[in-house]
């Protein structure tokens, strides 16, 4: 991969290290975790599988279970060192968040409480959140600084805000360390194919816009084009999966060597609308993606650009594929991929490791 990256220890010296990931299962938490064993490290990938696939639990040990279960997650503290937690585990889905917000306060911030209450019992204190750019709501002003105020406008935002906030405590009362990582519109698969997107329902953009129209009649429907940009669509930045799991790694590395607790946008920086993200992904596929009209999905924010030069600055983090076409070519390689997974070999499938 390309990029400059901060200087990270030899794998032999890693080779004890055990991190737990909470949702190691799932399209961010995958990339993660493959990019925890490449440097080394042992994933101790959490996953109760309710959108998480085991085909993807490809690195590390799989323990299958809840995070929200307190004697199960205690018994992993007990069982392996594990020094810090990457928690991925999390409902992502703006628009059903609307709808059902029980299920995200319930599910995002109480069971993220009870994980952070098992690792207090076991001394565990490093700590990274998947956080989300969701937390601002309507940008008052562009890009985004992690100081912008915050007024997510959905129950998801809501729950990643909540949680920033309980960590903050956690911090100054228990002495725990914490990054959060606000991420942007993380999109793309893994260069070498082995893991991506895999959503059930799938209801983002770049895999939606390369299904559509693969079966007969399907359109891909537009959410809005009377918002205040200047094709009407709303205006995101699309970060690569594999530089959002990147980040991962140097934060770690960052707490691992006694850095203080923050917070950290991640994007490119570049605001691509959804019509323009239509247009790569048409050159991607090489041919004219089917278009319908529907009206602003509840929650949507018209424009979220980052500005992540303090990750750059104080992490050391910079994006390897930050080019859009490159993410969207990876998403599609995924997608002739993806069908073929439920073939997974047997050596590749996750394999119980005990330690030691
Ligand atoms: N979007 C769309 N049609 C779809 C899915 C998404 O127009 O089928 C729009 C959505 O309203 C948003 C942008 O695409 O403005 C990115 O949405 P996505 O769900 O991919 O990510 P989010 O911004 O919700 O994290």
């Amino acid at each position: 991969m390309r990029g400059a990256r901060r200087d990270v220890p030899a794998p032999s010296a890693r080779k004890d290290r055990f991190i737990l990931v909470t949702g190691g299962s799932g399209y961010v938490g995958s990339h993660a975790a493959k990019a925890l064993a490449r440097a080394g490290f042992h994933p101790i990938i959490l996953d109760n599988l309710s959108t998480g696939h085991v085909e993807l639990a490809r690195w590390g040990t799989f323990e299958k279970g809840d995070v929200g279960d307190d004697l199960r997650v205690k018994t992993l503290f007990a069982r392996y060192p594990i020094s810090a937690v990457m928690h991925f585990a999390a409902h992502a889905y703006v628009g059903e968040s609307m709808g059902d917000p029980g299920r995200y306060y319930l599910n995002n911030v109480g069971k993220s409480l009870v994980l952070l209450e098992a690792m207090r019992a076991s001394g565990v204190k490093l700590f990274i959140f998947s956080s989300s750019c969701a937390v601002y709501g309507t940008p008052l002003s562009l890009p985004l600084k992690e100081d912008h105020p915050k007024n997510p406008l959905s129950p998801y935002g809501k729950s990643k805000q909540m949680v920033e906030e309980i960590l903050e405590d956690y911090c100054r009362a228990y002495g725990f360390r914490a990054v959060c990582l606000r991420y942007f519109n993380a999109s793309g698969a893994d260069p070498e194919g082995e893991t991506g997107e895999l959503h059930d329902p799938e209801t983002h953009l770049i895999p939606l816009a390369l299904r559509a129209g693969m079966r007969e009649g399907e359109a891909l429907r537009v959410f809005g084009s009377d918002y205040p940009t200047a094709d009407g669509t709303c205006i995101r930045d699309y970060v690569h999966v594999s530089d959002v799991a990147a980040a991962h790694m140097l934060a770690l590395d960052y707490l691992e060597k006694g850095g203080e607790s923050g917070v950290f946008n991640l994007g490119n920086g570049n605001g691509f609308s959804v019509r323009q993200v239509i247009q790569v992904a048409e050159r991607v596929r090489g041919e004219k993606i089917r278009l319908a009209s529907a009206g602003r999905r509840p929650g949507d924010p018209p424009v979220l650009i980052s500005d992540s030069t303090k990750a750059r600055r104080v992490l050391g983090w910079e994006p390897a594929i930050p080019d859009l076409e490159t993410i969207i070519a990876s998403a599609w390689t995924w997608e002739q991929k993806w069908r073929t997974l439920r073939a997974v070999p047997a050596d590749t499938k996750p394999k119980p490791v005990r330690p030691g």
